[in-house]
Order: structure tokens, then sequence, then C-alpha cells
């Protein structure tokens, strides 16, 4: 069994402050210690403060290899527990059964037990659970969950291998009574994918599941750049003199108002004047000029009256016609940003933020972005400058990812466009991996007899991680890695490529340069619809669609015929609407109702109305 990695976290003031006192926290050491041989733990003490608490659990989560982290303590009534509340906004899904099963065991030994709070969830790929802070309430709740354990690890991280080793090691209990206790009702059923059973052998895996699946996989070649972004402390003080933040007369608060000599004019870019100011004197200055040594306020110029002008005709006297205040109008040194303070208090991936602020103090620290190689796959596919043919397509995914990446803020590193030959894929795969982190390919992932690119990745000893999602369009959606090399097979119908290019690639991308987990995605927001009756399919779909503002509410309307060859449907598609699946309650999606869409480009609106 590949190892799995456990965080337990203590959740206790007193614990906080003599941590000899945690016997809980060391407790869970101890029993996932003698209880799996591979397992790795890490493990932490924090004051009941909700704050904290999120803040550790989200540093464990977004590592992508913590697989478990259990919490002591805190989920109980007093007014300081609050894991529970520090838990829940990070949950993606809610593990309800686990909570029930540690509490039905727990029910079992005390009635106290009903006091207790925890709940369990998956956020992105860690398990979560909340145990009660005593001793013996930790032993008990371990033992209820111990050997389930494993399978939700790899059931979370999509292991088919141990997924399907566990199965049938359930299904091969002997005893009757155990096996029905035992029985797995398995949602990631698959056929064998050969004569005999047509169906794929890839379970289908849901959209979320698939995704959580790829981030934690991906490694984030930008990590260390990241940590150093974050830790870069300011080498200079923004503005590093007084500056004027207005345009006016700088002089000593001291005086009053009323008329004042004019002795000379300061613009941007001068050096600091050190003339030594009478209370009657000022200088003319501009907006971001140095103040002069011995002034410390501005009057803006409005404030003020020209009197005179000497015979060179530069300003000589003014009339102030305001109090003067001292540091009115006057950025203080470093005010912005001072020297050794951190330039990023939070990181922020985007190239405008981080290269401005860098550039503001005076830095350049670049960033690897990860490289991107495209491949269309399909013999029909002819390049847009040829002449047409027989048989032929114009391949228009080479140039659709092309855009995208580009579209993104990637570099496409280079493209190729391959015929259906297996030798041929397998050996530019391999060939194109020397330089690229990721292949985004297109086509080949189906069950055609001339879908390639499984059998090829095989031959290059490339896990497949996934073969089919439940999706529309996009349903044949393959991810692949090999060490710190990914592969994203999309399906070859334009629309499936473009719509699985922006649910799973480009989140994935985003997250190997370092992007925060919650900004790799495209942001959602809610859309009321505007079509009338459309037919839901059995499997969640994506759909284009133009949103509307109309009285600041905004609507979507769907673009046409939405089948996955007919790119058309992207003109002008603001969205990815998120129609559920079929239900027997609902089975059409109506005008007016709201459902989330992914926005797909910064211009997301078409129509103000
Ligand atoms: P495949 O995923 O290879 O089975 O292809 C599914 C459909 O998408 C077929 O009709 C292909 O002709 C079409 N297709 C595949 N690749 C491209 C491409 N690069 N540009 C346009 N259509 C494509
Ligand atoms: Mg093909």
């Amino acid at each position: 069994m590949d190892a799995i990695t456990f965080a337990v976290l203590t959740i206790s003031d007193s614990c906080y402050e003599e941590p000899a006192k945690d016997r809980s926290g060391p407790r869970l050491v101890t029993l996932i210690g003698e209880s799996f041989d591979n397992a790795d733990v890490i493990a932490s003490v924090l004051p009941d403060e909700r704050d904290l608490i999120q803040r550790e659990l989200r540093k464990w989560i977004d590592r992508g290899d913590v697989h478990i982290i259990l919490t002591t303590g805190g989920t109980g009534f007093a007014p300081r527990d609050v894991t529970p509340e520090a838990t829940r906004p990070l949950i993606d899904r809610e593990c309800n059964q686990l909570t029930l099963a540690i509490a039905m065991a727990s029910l079992q030994k005390t009635k106290f037990a009903a006091l207790s709070r925890g709940i369990c969830g998956i956020a992105g790929n860690t398990l979560i659970l909340n145990f009660p802070g005593s001793e013996k309430a930790v032993i008990e709740c371990f033992e209820v969950v111990r050997d389930l354990l494993p399978h939700a690890v790899h059931l979370m991280r999509n292991n088919l291998r141990l997924v399907q080793r566990t199965h049938a090691a359930l299904q091969q209990t002997n005893q009757p009574e155990q096996r029905q206790h035992h029985r797995h009702v398995c949602p990631h059923k698959t056929g064998a994918g050969n004569d005999t059973d047509r169906n794929s052998p890839y379970p289908m895996l849901p959209v979320q599941q698939a995704l959580d699946t790829i981030l934690s996989i991906v490694q984030r070649l930008n990590y260390k750049d990241v940590q150093q972004l974050e830790a870069l402390v300011s080498p200079v003080n923004i503005p590093p003199f007084r500056a004027s933040i207005k345009d006016g007369y700088a002089m000593k608060s001291t005086g009053f108002s009323g008329t004042k000599r004019v002795l000379g004019c300061i613009a941007a870019g001068d050096k600091i004047v050190e003339h030594h100011l009478q209370e009657d004197e000022c200088f003319k200055i501009n907006t971001g000029a140095p103040l002069p040594l011995h002034a410390d306020c501005v009057v803006q110029v409005e404030d003020t009256k020209l009197l005179q002008r000497d015979k060179y005709g530069d300003e000589s006297l003014v009339d102030i016609l305001v109090e003067p205040k001292a540091g009115q109008d006057v950025r203080p040194v470093g005010h912005d940003l001072a020297r050794g303070e951190r330039v990023f208090p939070a990181y922020d991936a985007s190239p405008v933020v981080s290269n401005s602020l860098l550039a503001s103090v005076g830095s350049q620290l670049s960033q690897r972005k990860p490289t991107v190689t495209i491949i269309s796959t399909g013999s029909e596919l002819l390049a847009p400058n040829q002449p047409a043919a027989d048989g032929k397509i114009y391949d228009s995914n080479t140039t659709m990812l092309e855009e995208l990446l580009a579209y993104f803020g990637f570099d496409c590193l280079q493209h190729r466009v391959l015929s259906d030959d297996l030798d041929n894929i397998e050996q530019t795969l391999s060939e194109l991996f020397k330089t690229a982190d990721f292949i985004i390919c297109s086509g080949g992932v189906s069950m055609g007899d001339k879908d390639f690119i499984k059998p090829a990745l095989q031959a290059l000893n490339f896990k497949l991680h996934f073969g089919r999602v439940n999706m529309k369009p996009g349903k044949p959606m393959t991810f692949a890695s090999k060490d710190c090399k990914y592969f994203f097979g999309l399906p070859g119908n334009p629309v499936s490529a473009f719509v699985t290019f922006h649910l799973f690639a480009l989140p994935a991308i985003r997250w190997a340069a370092g992007w925060p987990r919650a900004k790799c995605s495209l942001p959602v927001i809610n859309v009321t619809l505007l079509n009338d009756a459309i037919d839901l399919d059995g499997r969640p779909e994506y759909v284009r669609a133009a949103v509307s503002s109309i009285k600041g509410q905004l609507h979507a309307s769907v673009n046409g015929d939405q089948i996955s060859s007919r790119l058309q449907s992207i003109v002008g598609a603001d969205v990815l609407i998120h129609l559920p699946g079929r239900t027997a309650d609902k089975t059409q999606a109506r005008s007016g109702d709201v459902y989330s869409a992914s926005v797909l480009r910064y211009d997301f609106i078409s129509k103000y109305e």
C-alpha cells in the first residue's frame, strides 16, 4: 500500500499554553503508527481560535500530499469550541455517514457523545475528521474509522488498483453474514472494453473528483518561487523621501496663513532642498516631489492666490489662504511600503500584480511558467492553409488550444498534428515530453479502434488516472502522468476539447504555476436561465451561453445547438452553464431557473438591458 500522510491537530487553549498537557494528539499519533506500517504523521497544537485553526487546516489541504487530517478538541458546547465552525467552510464534500458512524459508535459507549458537534468532510484531496478532545473519545473514534481510512484515501485519490483490490477483498469474504454486512455497492463499475464487454474499462468519475485527482497529482512547479515571493521584504521605502501629495506650496506649519515669499520651485525628481526656511517663506512644489528638509506641510494650489511674479516671470509672492497644518498633504517616508516590510501580504498569481509590485521595489524575480505543448491527433485533419480534400476536415483544435493558452497567459512551446498511428504517437509523445511539463492533446481517447492515445501512454509507462468523466460534452476526458509530466487527453470534438480545457487543463496549469487552489478554476457565478424547456441529459452538461445583465441581474441564453462537434456554439459564449443531470423529479431546465455557470472570459457580459 502507498504511504498515507496524516496530520493531527490538537485544538485546546490549555494544551496550547502547556503542550505537555496534550494527551489526545500524541495518542492519535501512536494509534496511527500502530495501525499503519506506512503512515507519515505531522502534528500541531493550536488554541481554540477559529482563524488559526482554519489557516493551519488550509495550509495542510493546500500541500496536496496530506491525505487525512484528524482534529481533536473544540467540538463541544463551550463558547470557545469552534472546531466544526472552522472546518466547515473548507469542506467541498461533506461525509455525513462517517460523522454518523462515529456518533453511533460513541453513543453506544456514552450518551454524552451527543454533546460532540464534530463533522467529517473532504476538502480538496484531504479527508478531515473532527474528534472530541478527550483521550478516551479519541481512542474510540479512531477505532471506528481505522479500517475505512485507507480505502477512503484510495477512492479520493482515484487509485484504481488499490480500490479494486479492496473491493475484491471485501467480496471474497467467506462468511455469508459478513459478506452481506460489507457488501460494497460500487458506483464506479466498469466493463472490460473488449469484444465480450464493450463498455469502457475506465470508471466514470464525477467532474469534481476528476479535478481533485488532477490537482492532487500535479506538482506546483513554482512552489519555491511562490515561497520566495511570499517572503520577499522590500529593500526600499516607498516613497523614499517625504513626498508632496499635491501641487502647491511647501512651508513650515508653524507659520500662519497670509503672504509668503516663494523661494523657488521643486519638481518631481529633484533632490531634497536643504535650504533653511523662515515661517514666511515657501517653495512651490509639484506632486511627487521631495519636501524641502525644513518644511513639514503642503498647501494645495487651490488654497492660494498668486500675488507677484519677479522680472523673470517666476512666482515671488503668494497668499496662503488656509492655515497650514503639520503633515498636511505629505506622504511620509515608507508610507506605502516600508523597507523590511513584506511586499506581498498574500500571494497573488496575477502577473500584473506580482510584476508591478516587484518593479515598484526595483526587483525582478522571475517565475518559471509551466511549459505546454499542444498535439492534435486524427488522420482526417488538414491544416487551415491546405486545400480541402476528400474525407478530410480542417483542424480547429490546434488553433483553439493555442489561443486559449495565450488568452490565459501561458505560452505554447510548440504544436504537432499527428495521424492515428500508434508508433508515431508513442514516439512523438516521448520526444515532446523531453521539454514539456504538460501535453494537451485532442482526439484519440474514445472507444474507436484508431484511438491510440491510451495505449501509447501505457506503452510509455504513464499512469492513467482516469479515462472517463461523467459530463457532457467531454466524457472520454483522460488524464495521465509520469513523474512531473502531465498528459491531458481531451476528446477530439471541438466543443468537448473547449469545455475540458477550461474545466481540467487550465486549472492544472494554473496550479502548477503556483495559483491558489480556489482561483485555478474559472470563476463561478449564478445565472437565471432565459430559455424555456431544455431537456436535461443523463450526465451533467456544460452548456455554452451568452450572459445579459437585466436590471443588474445576470441572465443567460443558450447558444443554439449544443452538439459537441458544433464549434459555432462558442461564438458569443460568456459562460458554461452547469446543467445538472436529469432526475426523475427534474427532467427539464426551465426559464427562470437559476444555475451556476463558469465564466469563460473577462468581458463576460454580452448585453445590458
Ligand atoms: P476523436 O476524439 O478523435 O474520436 O474525434 C472526435 C471527432 O472530433 C471526430 O469527428 C473528429 O474528426 C473531430 N476532431 C478531432 N480532432 C479534431 C480537430 N483537431 N479539429 C477539428 N475536429 C476534430
Ligand atoms: Mg480521432
